[in-house]
């Protein structure tokens, strides 16, 4: 296990910082978001040779001893090169980090795998969240493996197919009126009154840590190399403060003298960073919707240092209409043969809108996260192209005559 050596706090969205002790951490967390450092050099790397234990293959670089209690695996998703959606886009190293092969099919695995593996360690029984619908499906499958009980507060708007998957896996669930933010204050207080287990993404740094070994994972997938640009949808921003963290830990452990720039992509329906990140407003903002619901954050827990991490980067903030979404995922199926949830195919739409503002060179090593599967949440996954359907009877000849109408 990594020695957390410090713990700091980022205040606010200029991205001020306050050293905190660690015993304080806990308390700190609703300040705004704590980040652990560790001592850092070579010998926090993985070594050369490849190992088989996903994301804790990282582990001198967590702060969880990873003691294989958790019974899942995680992490080692993989680094696709789409032949055809490289040609397409016209982008010779467009390269896909493809999360939706994590045990639940999305980026959160990684969050619960160490949340739970420390509330294992500490004799949990049981640990509570808020979620859109991933982190809940997430940390039912989790907890159901791990014989811990899960409370999940879910905004009444959850998509019916998660919710079935949750409870499926055994967890309690309660949909609350009032939508996200109201769930995750009800999820807090649930926690401090009956003394639960918080998984709650903006608040426990453990989640951090575990996103950042996405970085961990591409810079090893890439031959020990950082791309130039990654591409990354952004809800409540741990994700992509994750990377950022990641790239940067790998920098001051001497594999990296350079960072890649980082762009956060919104939904137009649900934009509140992009919108500070102009100066329009502060990092709250009315949004009109979206069906990308994994990004679908009015309020942002993690503005303050997502905003920050994308400046010190030198990236920006765009946003994707659900048009560019669907279309997103129907490029990714079809050319690129995987199934996508909305929010999972954002920073893949976000491409396009990215080289026609200049935010992106052709000529770039360009990684794209894809942090949800279609799978969960099949609605999104249908055709709008009938063309390819035929009904026959079943004979050769009637099978010839359709293919020679098309
Ligand atoms: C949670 C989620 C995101 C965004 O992650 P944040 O850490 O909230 O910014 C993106 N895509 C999918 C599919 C998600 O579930």
């Amino acid at each position: 296990m990594g020695t957390v050596i410090s713990a700091k706090v980022v205040l606010d969205d200029s991205g001020l910082e306050r050293p905190v002790s660690l015993e304080q951490v806990g308390e700190v967390s609703s300040m705004g978001r704590v980040e652990f450092m560790y001592s850092y050099g070579p010998h926090l790397l993985p070594p050369l040779a490849p190992s088989n234990d996903g994301m804790w293959r990282y582990q001198a670089l967590l702060p969880v001893q990873n003691k294989a209690r958790y019974p899942l695996a995680v992490g080692a998703t993989p680094l696709l090169a789409p032949a055809n959606l490289r040609a397409q886009a016209g982008i010779a190293s467009l390269w896909l980090k493809d999360e939706t092969r994590s045990p639940t099919g999305s980026n959160k695995d990684r969050a619960t795998a160490i949340v739970l593996e420390q509330a294992l360690q500490d004799g949990v029984r049981t640990v509570t969240c808020a979620s859109t619908g991933n982190v809940a499906v997430s940390l039912a499958a989790g907890a159901a493996a791990s014989g811990i009980e899960a409370v999940i507060f879910v905004p009444a708007c959850v998509a019916d197919a998660k919710l079935q998957l949750m409870l499926l896996s055994g967890a309690k669930v309660f949909k609350v009126a009032g939508g996200y933010e109201a769930a995750v204050e009800l999820s807090r207080q649930a926690a401090c009154t009956f003394g639960w287990y918080d998984r709650n993404t903006g608040y426990n740094p453990c989640t951090l840590e575990a996103k950042k070994t996405v970085a961990l994972e591409i810079w090893e997938q890439l031959g020990r190399q950082v791309p130039d640009v990654v591409l990354c949808p952004v809800g409540d921003g741990v994700t992509l403060s994750g990377i950022a963290k990641g790239f940067r830990e790998l920098m001051w452990c001497g594999a990296t003298e350079r960072l890649p720039r980082l762009i956060g992509v919104q939904a137009e329906g649900c934009q509140p960073l992009k919108r500070a990140w102009e100066g329009r407003d502060q990092a709250t903002s009315m949004p009109t919707g979206t069906i990308a619901d994994g990004i679908a954050v009015a309020a942002p827990i993690n503005a303050p240092m997502v905003l920050r991490d994308v400046r010190e980067s030198g990236g920006s903030f765009i946003a994707v209409s659900d048009r560019a979404m669907l279309q997103a995922i129907s490029v990714l199926a079809a050319e690129g043969g995987i199934w996508v949830e909305p929010a999972g195919a954002a920073a893949f739409a976000g491409v396009a809108c990215a080289l026609t503002t200049g935010l992106l060179e052709r000529n770039e090593r360009v990684v794209v996260l894809i942090t949800g599967t279609g799978l969960k949440n099949p609605r999104y996954l249908s055709s709008r192209d009938c063309n390819s359907l035929y009904e026959v009877e079943a004979t050769l000849e009637e099978v010839e005559r359709s293919l020679v109408h098309c």
